[in-house]
């Protein structure tokens, strides 16, 4: 053979071994799209599926979902607070620290836990009341199971997202003692207080349908609903702001807040939800014009240290008393300044479902909240803020010269 035939020779066979090699690599291939091709397609058709739980995943860290139970929870719930306002018979009861609690407190209780076990059944509540007496008392079982029956939002969607009415009296029983967690600094507990600021309600003056979820003993979104302060934000606070609001229009509103997102406002409905608007707490320039709130029970703060430091603070108006959690809400939006809450007890143990919600809204609308000493709020001790002592509450850049003052007159009380 000629040097040039055994070269055309070699070169052919590298061709078809190369052939080869590729035909075969074409072969697998198509054998493990064949085989692969099945779940290819399933993978396909749950595209929008796992979309969804990449979209639900997202959502959750923000708590949106949380944020709207919450909200459309507390509106069902002053919905029926509401309506026992009007009641002749609001089924008073004297608890055993002797503080109020009537078929509203019980009705609105139900109607929230209920809400937030159909939409997140592994999560504990801290709720104020338990069922007990209501087991033992069939007229006012009755009496509020026709409440609970026969309350709920008018849009039937904001209906449905809270798992739509209550089934049975016996699961009305089961819900309102479904609050009974121990709290602590372990996963998802909710804070609530059906009706904070009972004498208020009764009153016809402030008080506030309040809901918090913690997670691992912090406090992540915060709702409090406030059916007798104005749904304007611009409405300063007066002293009359506190007092029976029986006759009052254009009041109800909704404050909402979740850690790193601000905090907000809107009418409080009874449909779905409103639209809402960011607030802000209002910068103190000259604190000699400041509005400072405090409660109306002389019991629950000391009146006299709070007039002491708001002397010494030169603070010129006079305090504004009110009732409940409003009081964090109207600082809040800015339409009061600072909230002092001093001990009137040194034994007295602040109760989270008081502060959850509120020390939320105030933080995330600018302001700090510590207790008396300048520790914040500590929501992980289980059913009460064990390791506080008192509120104070203010613009961030107030805050430490308030707080200040408030160590000083408590000092010189020693
Ligand atoms: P407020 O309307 O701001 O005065 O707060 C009402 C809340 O005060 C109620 O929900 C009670 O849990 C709480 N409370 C009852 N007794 C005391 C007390 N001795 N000191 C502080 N808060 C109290
Ligand atoms: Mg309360």
């Amino acid at each position: 053979m000629s040097r040039s035939a055994y070269t055309k020779n070699a070169s052919n066979r590298r061709t078809k071994f190369w052939l080869l090699i590729l035909s075969l690599f074409i072969a697998t291939l198509a054998a493990y799209i064949v085989k692969a091709l099945p779940r290819l397609a399933l993978i396909s058709t749950h595209l929008p599926a796992s979309r969804t739980i990449f979209t639900t995943t997202t959502k959750m860290s923000n708590y949106s979902k949380e944020l709207e139970v919450a909200q459309l929870a507390v509106q069902r719930a002053a919905i029926l607070t509401k309506k026992v306002f009007h009641e002749k018979a609001k089924g008073t009861l004297s608890k055993d620290d002797s503080s109020p609690v009537t078929i509203g407190d019980f009705g609105a209780q139900a109607l929230i836990i209920a809400a937030i076990k159909s939409n997140f059944p592994n999560d504990e509540v801290v709720g104020e009341e338990e069922a007990s007496s209501l087991r033992e008392n069939q007229k006012l079982r009755e009496q509020i199971w026709e409440l609970v029956k026969g309350t709920s939002l008018s849009d039937s969607a904001a209906e449905n997202i809270l798992g739509g009415p209550i089934a049975s009296v016996h699961a009305m029983l089961d819900a309102i003692d479904a609050g009974n967690s121990a709290g602590g600094d372990k996963g998802r507990i909710w804070a609530l207080d059906p009706i904070d600021g009972t004498k208020g309600f009764l009153r016809g003056g402030q008080y506030a349908v309040c809901l918090a979820l913690m997670v691992d003993g912090d406090v992540k979104v915060g709702v409090l609903g406030c059916p007798n302060l104005p749904i304007d934000d611009s409405a300063t606070l007066t002293a009359d702001s506190g007092k029976d609001q029986t006759d009052s229009k254009g009041n109800g509103v909704l404050f909402s807040a979740v850690a790193g997102q601000g905090s907000t406002s809107r009418p409080l409905g009874t449909a779905g939800l409103g639209e809402s608007k960011a607030i802000q707490m209002r910068p103190v320039n000259d604190i000699t014009q400041a509005t400072f709130c405090e409660s109306v029970e002389a019991g629950h703060s000391s009146h006299g240290d709070q007039f002491a430091i708001a002397s010494k603070l030169g603070v010129t108006k006079p305090s504004v008393r009110m009732d409940s959690q409003a009081k964090y809400g109207s600082i809040a939006r800015g339409a009061g300044d600072i909230y002092l809450r001093l001990p009137t007890s040194a034994t007295y143990q602040e109760k989270i479902w008081d502060h959850a919600a509120g020390d939320l809204i105030v933080r995330e609308a600018g302001g700090q909240v510590t207790d008396s000493l300048g520790r914040r709020l500590d929501f992980s001790k289980g059913r009460t803020l064990a390791e506080n002592k008192g509120v104070v509450a203010a613009p961030a850049a107030i805050h430490s010269h308030v707080l200040d003052v408030v160590k000083e007159v408590l000092q010189a009380k020693k």
